[in-house]
């Protein structure tokens, strides 16, 4: 038996499932958090709240009055779970869950590149 059972298998491209085993019930490889709707990537900016990230997210908003895009951008707050670890200036990809806290409705997939 293996020392750990990843649960779920994510298909997300560009992603690859974590090496180490946690026991965080908040994380969508190893616990019971359903990721659905929105997958996003983006930037880390801040790594400095427990179990948290700011993840910056720049996005294309067409506009109709200029006929042109315009660059838009968001700040993300996301859960990071026990077994990745993220650092300012990673690339991460982010799934859309149920909300964790009261600004939390993202967590951290994995870190990309
Ligand atoms: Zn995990």
């Amino acid at each position: 038996m293996p020392a750990f059972k990843l649960v779920k298998n994510l298909k997300v491209p560009g992603v690859e499932p974590p090496r180490e085993a946690c026991k965080d019930p908040n994380c969508p490889w190893h616990g019971t958090l359903k990721v659905r709707g929105l997958i996003l990537e983006g930037f880390v900016e801040k790594a400095k709240a427990r179990k948290m990230a700011v993840v910056r997210h720049d996005y294309l908003y067409y506009s109709e009055k200029y006929k042109r895009y315009e660059r838009r951008m968001s700040k993300i707050h996301a859960h990071i779970p026990e077994c990745i670890k993220v650092e300012p200036g990673q690339k991460v990809v982010i799934g859309e869950c149920r909300p964790i806290a009261k600004t939390v409705k993202f967590v951290v997939l994995g870190v990309k590149g």
